[in-house]
């Protein structure tokens, strides 16, 4: 694998980054509380040691390993940087190979070895033919070219520019980035240059890009962002295989995009580890169709049967037909619920081995986990619908109120703080299918029955008519119950991982 300087390489960890943020001197707590906000990602960052790459960087970090060649070899920068790509940037075995066995490493990219001088020679030349006629005509096409409208490799094989542009276009399309002459059973790889100056420049752009990925996938300690339309590449020594048993290690791009180093998953999947989510997400795509209406943001009201719609991300639920209030996770009266007896996160686990129950009380047991997940999942999105519909009235607020721009980004905060805790949530459920029951298990789901019911506080709090209120009391419960929320999600996050850690998670699902 590539073993570039451990020198050239800037971790992000570092506290002298600079986060993006200019906070303005406010002269009140808003400086701390903003700041706050952007500093939970870097908390996640600080857990692993990694850097995100840009393209550039990452051309940069191939171009070293050529040039390592280059130095050692004493070849020409373009063969080492195809005798790279052909060994997978595996530099250290390219060179003791070709120490050993000069002829046969240059034979892989249809060069040679002389041994009577003991050094590089190039392919055999095509042969001149005889009775060459005066002008030379393209064995493709069949045509002349204007004078030096031809190009011939370091093999000799010479055709017209337009067939070799459109050979070039052609291969690079097709994704490949070790293209052979276009001579017949010619066995030459292209160098760069030769590449560079017959095919277009989007086909140039595309087979850097095509470099880029085949060097990202050949080393595990590269990932790229899983994010569409995102170019950035992480760059992580921490996550070796057996690690992802014990560590869930998810990291951020530069462009803020969470993602998981273990699995490539485009989210922050954390507390549960990559195995278990993963076996998590093929259950769930099997059972999408038994349990399609769960995902559903309708459902009856369990005393007047009236179809009622969520509309925001709270669970609390008032029927507008009969009054009737409800929790929408489990159908329990609110009256005996409330938020101060959340209790509809733990499923009442039976005393038989999963083996032992019947289809009915499996199948039960998988709802009941499956629904909490997918309604944190469409609790996300609705919060972030309801903070949309909200941000208007912000800004119609903000403007009343004299309060700065800062001081009114209290909403968006909040919401930003859910959907991360909603995400930890939705996967807590995945965990908690898998564990087995005791006194962990209970341990586990009781702080993630705090993390719901201060989620479930501060989604309510959304939902408040803003013209009804003091904004700026409004204002400060809201920023308080932020704050309390992320404690109770690092609370989860930081337990969760020690218990993993620490092996004290029990799955009843065999993880090798
Ligand atoms: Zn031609
Ligand atoms: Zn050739
Ligand atoms: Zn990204
Ligand atoms: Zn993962
Ligand atoms: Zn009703
Ligand atoms: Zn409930």
């Amino acid at each position: 694998m590539s073993d570039y300087d451990e020198d050239d390489v800037d971790y992000l960890g570092g506290s002298d980054e600079d986060d993006g943020f200019d906070s303005p001197d406010t002269g009140d707590d808003d400086h701390d509380y903003v700041t706050r906000t952007f500093a939970v990602k870097e908390e996640a960052k600080k857990e692993l040691e990694y850097e995100s790459l840009n393209p550039e960087r990452i051309l940069q970090i191939i171009e070293g390993d050529a040039q390592k060649v280059v130095n050692i070899s004493g070849l020409e920068l373009g063969i080492c940087q195809i005798l790279c790509r052909v060994n997978r940037w595996n530099t250290e075995h390219l060179l003791d190979k070709y120490m050993d066995s000069p002829g046969s490493t240059l034979a892989t990219i249809g060069d040679r070895w002389s041994a009577s001088q003991d050094c590089y020679a190039p392919p055999p030349s095509k042969r001149v033919r005889r009775n060459q006629p005066a002008e030379f005509v393209c064995d493709i096409c069949c045509m002349t070219p204007d004078e030096g409208e031809t190009f011939k490799p370091r093999c000799g094989h010479e055709f017209c520019k337009d067939c070799w542009g459109y050979y070039l276009d052609t291969k690079v399309t097709e994704g490949e980035c070790l293209i052979k002459c276009m001579g017949e059973a010619c066995k030459v790889v292209l160098v760069d240059s030769d590449v560079k100056a017959n095919c277009s420049e989007k086909s140039w752009r595309l087979y850097q890009k095509l470099i880029s990925q085949m060097f990202v996938k050949s080393n595990s300690h590269l990932r790229f962002c899983p994010f569409p339309e995102c170019d950035q590449a992480v760059s992580c020594r921490d996550v070796s295989e057996s690690s992802l048993n014990t560590l869930v290690p998810t990291v951020y791009c530069v462009n803020e995009h969470p993602f998981c180093f273990g699995c490539g998953m485009d989210c922050d999947h954390r507390p549960v580890i990559c195995k278990v989510a993963a076996i998590w997400l093929r259950s769930a795509k099997e059972d999408s169709g038994t349990s399609q209406w769960l995902k559903a943001n309708t459902r009856p009201c369990p005393k007047c049967k009236q179809m009622i719609e969520k509309n925001g991300g709270c669970n609390r639920i008032m029927c507008q037909n009969c009054k009737h209030q409800f929790c929408w996770v489990c159908k329990a009266d609110w009256s005996s619920h409330g938020y101060n007896n959340s209790t509809c996160n733990a499923f009442k686990e039976s005393d038989k081995a999963d083996y032992e129950l019947e289809a009915g009380s499996k199948l039960e047991r998988w709802l009941h986990y499956f629904d909490r997940y997918n309604n944190h999942e469409l609790s996300a999105r609705l919060d972030e619908q309801l903070y949309e519909r909200t941000e208007e009235k912000i800004v119609e607020v903000q403007k009343a109120s004299g309060l700065s721009w800062i001081q009114a980004q209290f909403m968006k905060n909040a919401v930003v703080e859910l959907t991360q805790c909603r995400t930890t949530l939705k996967w807590t459920y995945s965990m908690a299918f898998y564990m087995k029951a005791g006194n962990s298990k209970e341990m586990f789901e009781d702080i993630q029955a705090d993390l719901e019911k201060s989620v479930e506080d501060l989604s309510q709090m959304l939902e408040i008519e803003i013209e009804d209120i003091n904004v700026a009391e409004l204002r400060q419960k809201m920023i308080d119950k932020t704050v309390y929320v992320r404690k109770r999600r690092d609370i989860v996050l930081e337990d969760t991982a020690k218990g993993l850690q620490d092996g004290r998670w029990e799955w009843m699902i065999a993880l090798d």
